[in-house]
This record gives structure tokens, sequence and C-alpha cells, in this order.
């Protein structure tokens, strides 16, 4: 039974810690582009099953205050990404071996299409699915204006991962209610200036199209990696990439990157926002943001 199997792969994941999961089947996908297609990873899928990971609010709140940042280096970042997504994942894909189908993990990050074709027509290896949209092909979220994946539980607040499998699950409806209402703070919370406030990019699941703005990823690259000293604490006269500052080499020995902006705006500013205003499942003690947000007014002086 389709909806049997489908309750206990959903039941396994969140034993396991999945914060969200849902399924889309697999002619949710049926505008993909070839290259993003499932079909590219695993040409046999029939279902696709999201899993989401909340990036603990602490973790945001500290970076926000200004005081810490290795809580979101390590819990958020590193942690989510290679051991706790990784452990859940193979949870599902072991769960569907045992009753004979075959079941892929897609983790996060990518190392994307960087092989060539093994035959003629064939995809190029590694190839990428966007997790962000299989979110929302499996009713789990929607896309924001700045791009993230937005759940009506967490806003921008997760790390989305999947598994692609033979099994036909029972697929989730899409969620078309917005969880973004344009307010505009990712936009004016970038210091990086790296998204767009009109929705030009369309992403076509079944009937529904969920658009979200052009986001430009070598303008965010720098402030993310705590290149600019207005945004980070870390920097020193003679930093350079040749010579980066002692936290970055730490974090990037202990963590494998080091994420220094932590969504300042495309993060930070939207769950802000999202939840003073109601928007949230839940409500919290302390807001995101509490009067301005920091910028370091003497930077390397
Ligand atoms: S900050 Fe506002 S406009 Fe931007 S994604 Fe969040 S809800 Fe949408
Ligand atoms: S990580 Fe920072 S720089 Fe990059 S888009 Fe988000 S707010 Fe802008």
């Amino acid at each position: 039974m389709a909806s049997d199997l489908t309750m206990e792969v959903k039941k396994i994941a969140r034993q396991a810690g999945a914060d969200l999961v849902g399924i889309a089947s697999i002619d949710r996908f049926e505008h993909a582009p070839a290259h993003v297609h499932p079909h590219s990873i695993f040409s046999h899928t029939q279902s696709a099953i999201a899993v989401g990971l909340r990036m603990v609010r602490g973790a945001l709140k500290t970076a926000e205050e200004g005081h810490y940042w290795q809580a979101y280096n390590c819990d958020s970042y590193q942690y989510l990404n290679e051991i706790l997504a990784p452990g859940i994942l193979r949870r599902i894909v072991l769960f569907l071996e045992d009753h004979g189908y075959t079941a892929v993990p897609i983790h996060n990050p990518f190392g994307a299409n960087m092989g060539r074709p093994v035959y003629p027509g064939g995809p190029r290896p590694d190839g990428m699915i966007s997790l962000r949209v299989v979110g929302c092909a499996a009713g789990l979220g929607e896309l924001g204006l700045s791009k993230l994946f937005l759940s009506p539980q967490f806003g921008p607040r997760q790390r989305m991962f999947a598994v692609l499998t033979d099994a036909e699950l029972k697929p989730d409806p899409l969620l078309t209610d917005p969880v973004c209402d344009e307010c505009g703070e990712c936009i004016r919370g970038c210091p990086a200036e790296a998204m767009s406030s009109e929705r030009t990019v369309e992403v076509r699941i079944g009937n529904h199209i969920f658009r979200h703005g052009d986001f430009d990823p070598k303008k965010c690259s720098p402030i993310h990696q705590g290149w600019d000293p207005r945004y980070s604490p870390f920097l020193r006269k003679d930093s350079s990439r040749e010579n980066p500052p002692p936290y970055y080499r730490f974090l990037d020995h202990r963590f494998r990157h080091h994420s220094i902006c932590v969504g300042r705006g495309c993060v930070r500013a939207c769950m802000d926002h999202l939840e003073k205003s109601g928007r949230l499942e839940k409500q919290y003690r302390i807001p995101m943001i509490e009067g301005k947000q920091w910028v370091i007014e003497d930077p390397l002086d």
C-alpha cells in the first residue's frame, strides 16, 4: 500500500530527527530542465522525499548579537550537512531497501556537473537537483522573494535534503498559500545587495508557479565569507585571501568552511519579520532583531 509505506517513511524520518518531511511524485518535475531533473541522478525515480532540518534559532541569534559564530558554523552548517542529514537519509534509504526499493540520498552541498557524460546524450556527473525546489514540490513550503525556501514552521530557518526512490509514495499537496508577503526586509538587510525586488524567476511545479527574485551569488559570496570589515569582527589589517585571519583558519579546519554573514538579511531579517508579523506557526520570547542590526563603525582601527 502506497499510503502505508509513505506513513512509515515519514515516521522513520521524524524519529531520526527530521523537522519536516514531505513527498513529491515524479510528475511534479515535468517542467524541470533535464540537467536538474531527478532522472539526471537516478533514472528510475518515482518519488522524491524532501527532508527539512531546522537551523537552531540561538545560533542565528548570537550572530545577530555580534557575539558568537561557532554555534552556526558547527551546528547549523557542518552538523546538519555532514552528520545529521546523512544519518537521517540513510535510515530512510535502508528502510526502502528492506522493502525491495532502491533509494538515493541527496546530500548538501553539491559538487555539481564536474564530470562528462559516460554515454552519448547522458547527464554530466554529478547531477544536481535544487533541494529548495524539491521542498516546494513536496508541499513543505514555497520560495521567498529572496529565493530561499520558506516553510510555515520556520520561515527561512532550515536546510533541505532529499531521497530519490523508485517507490511510488503518496504525494503531499503543494503549499500554495504564500509565507512571503514581499516585505523586502531580506533585501534591506543584505549588505551585498545580492537580491532583486522583482519576482522575475519562475519555477513551475505541476500546475503551480513559484516565483522568486533574481539572486547574485557573486555579490553574496565575499560578504558571506566575511571579507568586508564592516560585517566581520575577525578580519585584521593584514588579512587577505592568501593570509586569512586565524578565526577563519580555525573554522575551515574545524568545520571545513566559514560562514560570517550568517544570513543577516536573507535569513535573520526575514525570520524577524515573519515571526513579528505572526506569519509563522511559532512565537518566541525574544525577537531575532532588537533595534538596529550592528555594523562595525571603525573597521580595522
Ligand atoms: S524578508 Fe520578506 S520579502 Fe524577503 S523573503 Fe522574507 S517575507 Fe519575503
Ligand atoms: S548571506 Fe548575507 S550577503 Fe549573502 S544574500 Fe544573505 S544577507 Fe546577503
